[in-house]
């Protein structure tokens, strides 16, 4: 019997895998113009760093987590997001005595057992950014810059919006909470049994909620709850967008799913189908949970399989395929394609080889397969007389030129 993969991962290969390697350029180009430092955290990691962090209530910490027991009995649980694991690192490492603020970035996979739907994975792939040590809404503002540059530069920042919400400090939260707890107090028997659930253990998480809409509509929201500190850093974070020229829309209903956020939030989404694709906020309480010094920190997360999804919808550009194609007609021409070979290599160009030793007609076959843009074939005459034979497998033009990188380059360049 095969082996075939688990439910929920995926083989990335080809032409898919060439959307990611762009997209992963682009993520590190715009982190680094913006002096953010990558930083690579574990793939696993003690599971209460998650119970404790992403909080017990949340649908990943009591459904979704790939946890087991490892064979030193330890509870070991595979990432589900990053932020924590980054926070833990930030702690362990004392990263606090680093000049403040400290700006990272991520990307790779991560763990969660969720129901199987198009663009979601069980092992997907998320990146995003942690600032520490900014309390400013300008902070914010370089998160969001950051997440805007890297869809621009992937050519879909215009498909998204940008929503953005407060959920209020601790204090303000809790006054909040109280209202939203004796508004549903006498309702919340009729609502859906996830939200019986979430009355309990993490009630914010109600307002996500795509059922009960009746009981909605009349629902307090922590935006209209919000302290004057947290009124004025929300009125900061919008002006500042503004000055930006930043188009985004208040939407009271982002709570995000975990339990660290607060103050501001946001999401970007897609403009059709609503469909979040990421997003972040404040998480000012987070580091001193996990056992640092009180530090405000801010930052987003977004999930990657569906944006390569969107990139190939949009057909974008990928454009990769090799230059050259070598046929050499027997050992001897191979090695002396091998030289050219290499020079061509270090000017730039994606060169190939015959290496089956296979007849010219195969050769010929392979290469039009592969789509290279050119052949270059060395036989017994072009070795004889120092050349090699050119052809364009888009034009099927054919020419000589001298055995010289340096003039393949040019005459290739003028077809
Ligand atoms: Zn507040
Ligand atoms: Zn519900």
């Amino acid at each position: 019997m095969n082996i075939t993969k688990q439910k929920g991962t995926k083989d990335i290969m080809f032409k898919e895998v060439n959307y990611w390697q762009k997209f992963e350029s682009v993520i590190k180009e715009v982190c680094d113009s913006h002096n953010f430092s990558e930083i690579r955290v574990p793939t696993f990691e003690a599971t209460e760093l998650f119970s404790r962090s992403v909080g017990d209530g949340t649908d990943i910490v009591t459904k979704e987590m790939y946890t087991f027991k490892d064979r030193g009995d330890r509870s070991i649980t595979l990432r589900p997001e990053f932020t924590a694991g980054v926070v833990r690192a930030y702690v362990e490492n004392g990263l606090s005595s680093r000049p403040s603020p400290v700006k990272l970035w991520y990307a790779g996979p991560v763990f969660r057992y969720e129901k199987m739907q198009k663009g979601r994975y069980r092992e997907f792939r998320q990146f995003g950014v942690e600032i520490f040590g900014s309390s400013s809404y300008l902070a914010d503002i370089e998160s969001i810059t950051v997440a805007k540059e890297i869809l621009e530069k992937l050519g879909i920042y215009d498909d998204l919006k940008l929503k953005i919400n407060s959920i209020g400090c601790k204090e303000c939260r809790a006054k909040y909470i109280e209202t939203l707890r004796e508004y549903l107090k006498d309702k919340i028997d009729n609502m859906c049994d996830d939200c019986k659930v979430r009355y309990e253990k993490n009630i914010m998480r109600i307002i996500d909620c795509k059922e009960d809409l009746e009981v909605k509509k009349e629902m307090p929201m922590i935006t209209d709850y919000l302290c004057e500190d947290c009124k004025k850093d929300f009125e900061n974070l919008q002006n500042g967008l503004k000055n930006l020229g930043i188009e985004y829309e208040i939407d009271k209903k982002i709570v995000r799913g975990l339990d660290y956020y607060n103050k501001a939030v946001f999401e970007f989404a897609s403009k059709d189908l609503d469909l979040s694709v990421g997003g972040g906020g404040r998480y000012d309480l987070l580091v001193d949970m996990l056992g640092g010094a009180k530090t405000p920190a801010t930052g987003f997360a977004f999930g990657m399989d569906r944006i390569v999804l969107l990139l190939e919808e949009k057909g974008m550009s990928i454009d990769k395929r090799p230059d050259i194609f070598f046929i050499a007609s027997n050992g001897d021409a191979y090695f002396k394609a091998s030289i050219l070979q290499n020079k061509l290599r270090k000017m730039g160009l994606i060169t190939d080889i015959d290496i089956c030793e296979r007849s010219f007609s195969s050769q010929m076959k392979y290469a039009s397969k592969i789509n290279a843009r050119f052949v270059i074939i060395i036989g017994e005459d072009e070795i004889k007389n120092n050349i090699v034979t050119i052809k364009n497998l888009d034009t099927g033009n054919q020419f000589t030129a001298d055995f010289d990188a340096s003039v393949i380059m040019k005459s290739i360049e003028i077809m």
